[in-house]
């Protein structure tokens, strides 16, 4: 089975923690230099000049946020350890109010295709809420800076259900829909145990699910006014401009992995490696990561779970291709839920209907469930 191999790397420095954060970050810049040095050694061990690399995605934690020669050193060593002659995608994740002329410039010089800002709201006083570091003017500077650096495909992150006015939201939508951006990834608030946000609003949401669920009606119909395309639940893109690294994963594709909470899947075998960074960078290389091995009927469950969230679903002939089965046989289920209307097939893909897109997890809970009738 050939599939697309991918490479993530993640960078877990940000110079401040937002309030809601439950990523694996840290602040403490004076962990840079050994961070880097791992990721050096945890490269070369991995290294695989074997399989061409599709894209590259180097997220956080804010990569800007690091001092531009350690983004440097990061591109030039996966170079070395791995064959990046056939990429069809290189984004990095930056913070506007840390993206410079000197970064852009050396991420441009590295072959880098794409970059991706944390925007979340066009409030400043939003902003400020929720621990953000920049406001609206600076992520207008830094995708001004970065199309002038020629680096047009740009993806604003935004969040839905912050703690701001559904007005405030409206006007978020509004701005980053006419903004020059190619792609917007739009997630809903999550409020995690122990963050300072959560501890603020006392555990309680600012929005309740209908709220919640209008508000994303509205940014699917305001971004489609604005030529976006919705491919994934909360993935919109201008035609073409679709996250190549971010469907791979979608697709059950292949991926290496680096750095302190990165997973990767390689050879049939999901690993993990350890969200510690302090573990990170004293433990030996070998024993970073646990891996778990993914039989075919895993990852073909994997397929279809990640594929239905597609707006084009999964690819009938992919699916027995991949698999050796037809996917109705596969899921007994299928052909009774396309009856109830919950998927449904055309073109030789299976797909969950648009307006059922809210109820999808337990679309696919049907779908996987040995004992539903
Ligand atoms: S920029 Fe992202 S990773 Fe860093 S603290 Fe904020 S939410 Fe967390």
């Amino acid at each position: 089975m050939s599939e697309n191999h991918s490479i993530y790397v993640h960078i877990p420095f940000c110079k401040a923690r937002c309030g809601y954060c439950a990523f694996c970050s840290c602040t403490d810049m004076s962990l840079v230099p050994d961070y880097f040095g791992r990721l050096s050694q945890e490269m070369a061990v991995y290294s695989d000049r074997s399989k061409p690399i599709y894209t590259l995605y180097i997220g956080g934690g804010t990569p800007s946020s690091v001092p531009v020669r350690y983004i440097d050193g990061l591109l030039r060593d996966l170079d070395k350890y791995f064959d990046l002659s056939e990429l069809k995608e290189t984004t990095v994740e930056c913070n506007p109010e840390s993206t410079t002329r000197e970064l852009l410039d050396c991420l441009t010089a590295h072959g880098v295709n794409r970059v991706s800002f944390g925007l979340q709201s066009v409030n400043d006083a939003t902003l400020e809420r929720i621990g953000r570091l920049h406001n609206y003017a600076d992520f207008l500077a830094a995708t001004e800076l970065a199309r002038n650096c020629g680096m047009d495909n740009i993806n604003a992150d935004l969040i839905i259900g912050l703690p701001e006015s559904r007005a405030d939201f409206r006007r978020s939508l509004d701005r980053i829909a006419s903004l020059p951006v190619t792609h917007v990834s739009a997630y809903a608030l999550e409020l995690h145990e122990h963050t300072a946000l959560c501890d603020r609003l006392a555990g309680q949401p600012p929005f309740d699910d209908d709220s919640m669920a209008d508000m994303y009606d509205e940014a699917l119909a305001t971004l489609r006014e604005h030529g976006f395309a919705r491919y994934e639940i909360s993935n919109f893109a201008r035609r073409g401009y679709e996250c190549l690294h971010n469907l791979n994963y979608w697709q059950e594709g292949r991926y290496f992995a680096f750095g302190a909470s990165a997973s990767g899947f390689v050879d049939d075998v999901r690993f993990v490696n350890t969200q510690d960074i302090g573990q990170y960078m004293s433990l030996p290389i070998g024993e970073l990561r646990t891996s778990t091995p993914v039989s075919l009927h895993e990852q073909a469950e994997e397929f279809v779970m990640l594929g239905l969230r597609l707006e084009s679903g999964v690819n009938l002939d992919e699916f027995a291709r991949r698999y050796g089965k037809d996917l109705y046989a596969f899921f007994p289920h299928a052909e009774k839920l396309e009856k109830r209307g919950c998927l449904c097939s055309e073109a030789g893909h299976i797909r969950v209907p648009a307006d059922k897109f809210y109820v999808i997890n337990s679309i696919l809970a049907d779908l996987l469930d040995d004992e539903a009738d």
